[in-house]
Parts: structure tokens; C-alpha cells; sequence
């Protein structure tokens, strides 16, 4: 394992620089990269956008492994330093031949960039792969409490006033229905939190195209989308979706710890539009065993309140004022702790679960049926 000394440069203090690392990491290996640019936005220094893809072994491997960072932005600092730490670890150097690695670098540059969990159109990439062909919507009891979420000021009394009429909402129908109303993902209010948007944003058909470009021909697919701001400090859930046969292999891979948002078991609610379904979707005949690791931060109420001043700051503030500052300070505090052993455990935990991965999709390809066999 790498000497921790050497793992904390693997993280960035921008999306800039974190990009510049990825680049660098995959050149000194000669790895091609893939750079797809997001024609729609502009960096928060005014430097253009892109998700970067790499692959590591064989075009042709019939097991892949699928390492995300950045679906949530500013949660792209955690999955970041993890990819260019498992580059410059050459962790991947002697792979099985029949297993690749492929890592899209920053999913939602926009918001990495701008220390922002939602993408250009203000859309939670992980709520916007929904079906939107048909008029039927997930409904939730966001619509109660947009307004109180979304307040006149910040600071002041309008805020006061809807900080008291969210803890009402909370005595009344507790901590679960709340985290579950706010963040299960809404599509009625644009200017709300956890949007899912009305239409497949740029990160959406750009990351369908990167599926079909190359995964289209595995069999076993094994995805890791790395996430930050639920749960304990420094600790990686490994959180499940898809069919009771995917979540059943999950468990297989990773064992008794993986939870389950839908059992209950999961500091996450339940949520539609995932990436996971567009992954389902696109890879219709791979096996998919997908995992959300979620890397904690700081309590719930901090990390709600950084995404509330962050989204009002936006719609009704001022980012150059202080208050503008510090919000903006508050929210990249709220999903990338910049501390050391904050990154440390996120390595450590990083090293730990791409080896359970490597491992099960290795054992996967020996219980996959043969299927011509001479006698
Ligand atoms: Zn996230």
C-alpha cells in the first residue's frame, strides 16, 4: 500500500487542479484519455469543462470495473484523489487479462468546479436518469416544504421564519420523512434542492455514450460511484441499488456491510433517476453490481444547510458578498473536508473495497456457465 505521505497530494484544492493531476497520472502510464466537453458552461475560472475517461488493460476484457467520481460535483474532490491515488499507486498495473479498468474523472465538472452539488441547470445528476418520455413523475412531499427550504434571505428573518416551519415539519413527521422529503429527488421546482431536471442533462447522455463506447461488449460489469456527505466522518458506505439479484451479488462482493436505502438499512433515502438505473438501462445484458460509497462529513442538519445557503446563494444572493463567501466555503466544507485524515481514511477505505471488487468480479467470471463444452 502506498505510504500515506504520498497519498495526500493525490487530492486537489480545484476542479483545475485536479484535472491536471488525472492528465498527468494517465500520461506517465501512456494511457489515452478520452476528454468530453460540456459545451454548455464554463468553469469557476472561466476554464472549459470536461469529463475525462480512461481505460486501464484490454478493449476487449469481458469483466469491467467502473470507478465515477464527481456525479455530485463538489463531492468530486473524495473520488478524485481516489483515482489519481490508485494511478500513481499502480494499482492496476497487473490486472487479470480478462478484467479492464475505466474511470470517468469528473461526471458533473461544472459543479466540481464551482464547489456545487447540482450541475449548470441547477439538476442532481443522480436524480436525472429518469424515464422522461411519459407524463408520470416520482412524487414526493418535497412540494411542503419548498418554500421554507428555498427562504426570502439568508440570515435573516425569512430564514428564521422557515428554519422554524422545517423543524416543525420534523417534530411532526420526523427526521426520516424529513431527509426523505427533501432529498429523495423532486421534478416540479427548478429552483429547489435535489431537482431531477425535465430532460437528460449533458452528464447524463454524455456517461450513456461513455457506457456504450466502452462497456457495450462486457459481461460483468463492477461500478463504484464515489459520494461524500452522508454518514459518519471519514467512514466509506457501500450503499446498493438495482434488482434484488444485483444487491444479492453486492453482498457477495462486499459482505454483510453493504446497506440497502430501500430495506431501511442505509444513511441514504430511497431514491429514483440514479445513475445506476441509466447504467441498467444502457447495459441491459451485463451483470451489473453496483455501489454508491459514501464517504461522511459532517451531521446531516450542517450538510443540509450548506446545500439550502448554496442553492438560495445562487437564486437570490450575492457570491462576491461575505455572506456569499462563506457559504460558498460552507458547502465545500460540507462534502470535502479538507484534512488529513479525513483523505486517509478515504484511501485506506478505497484500497479496501477495490480489492473486494477485483476479487468479485474475478469470482464472477468463474462461475459465469460454460458454455460449449467438447466430451
Ligand atoms: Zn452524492
Amino acid at each position: 500500500m502506498m505510504p500515506e505521505t504520498d497519498i495526500l497530494p493525490c487530492f486537489s484544492a480545484s476542479y483545475a487542479e485536479a484535472r491536471e493531476k488525472f492528465l498527468n497520472e494517465c500520461k506517465a502510464r501512456s494511457l489515452a484519455v478520452d476528454s468530453r466537453l460540456n459545451p454548455d458552461a464554463k468553469g469557476v475560472g472561466g476554464e472549459e469543462l470536461y469529463a475525462d475517461i480512461v481505460r486501464i488493460g484490454r478493449s476487449d476484457s469481458s469483466s469491467v470495473l467502473l470507478l465515477m467520481s464527481g456525479t455530485h460535483g463538489v463531492e468530486g474532490y473524495c473520488g478524485s484523489g481516489a483515482q489519481i491515488g490508485l494511478l500513481r499507486n499502480g494499482f492496476f498495473e497487473d490486472l487479470p487479462e480478462d478484467l479492464s479498468v475505466v474511470m470517468v474523472h469528473a461526471m458533473n465538472p461544472y459543479g466540481f468546479s464551482h464547489d456545487r452539488r447540482v450541475n449548470e441547470d441547477n439538476i442532481d445528476l443522480n436524480r436525472n436518469f429518469l424515464n422522461f418520455d411519459g407524463p408520470e413523475r416520482p412524487q414526493s412531499d418535497y412540494s411542503k416544504i419548498h418554500e421554507f427550504i428555498l427562504p426570502t434571505d439568508w440570515g435573516g428573518p425569512g430564514h428564521e421564519f422557515a428554519n422554524s416551519e422545517l423543524a416543525k415539519y420534523i417534530e411532526k413527521n420526523g427526521i426520516n420523512a424529513f431527509q426523505a422529503a427533501v432529498s429523495s429527488g423532486q421534478y416540479q421546482y427548478p429552483d429547489g434542492l435535489f431537482y431531477g431536471g425535465d430532460k437528460p442533462s449533458w452528464s447524463n447522455t454524455m456517461f450513456r455514450s461513455v457506457l456504450s463506447d466502452y462497456l457495450a461488449d462486457a459481461q460483468s460489469v463492477g461500478v463504484i460511484d464515489f459520494h461524500t456527505g452522508l454518514g459518519p466522518y471519514g467512514y466509506g458506505e457501500l450503499i446498493t441499488a438495482g434488482s434484488e439479484l444485483q444487491k444479492a451479488r453486492a453482498v457477495q462482493w462486499y459482505g454483510d456491510q453493504v446497506t440497502d436505502p430501500e430495506a431501511g438499512t442505509s444513511t441514504s433515502a430511497s431514491l429514483d433517476g440514479m445513475v445506476a438505473h441509466g447504467i441498467a438501462e444502457t447495459l441491459a445484458d451485463a451483470q451489473i453490481t453496483f455501489i454508491t460509497i459514501e464517504f461522511g462529513t459532517e451531521d446531516i442538519n450542517t450538510v443540509l444547510t450548506a446545500l439550502r445557503g448554496d442553492n438560495w446563494l445562487y437564486l437570490r444572493g450575492d457570491l462576491n458578498s461575505q455572506l456569499g463567501k462563506k457559504i460558498k466555503k460552507d458547502i465545500r466544507d460540507a462534502f470535502y473536508p479538507d484534512k488529513d485524515d479525513w483523505k486517509l481514511s478515504v484511501w485506506s477505505r478505497t484500497h479496501e473495497v477495490i480489492e473486494l471488487a477485483i476479487s468479485g468480479i474475478g469470482q464472477a467470471e468463474n462461475d459465469r456457465p460454460v458454455r460449449t463444452r467438447l466430451t
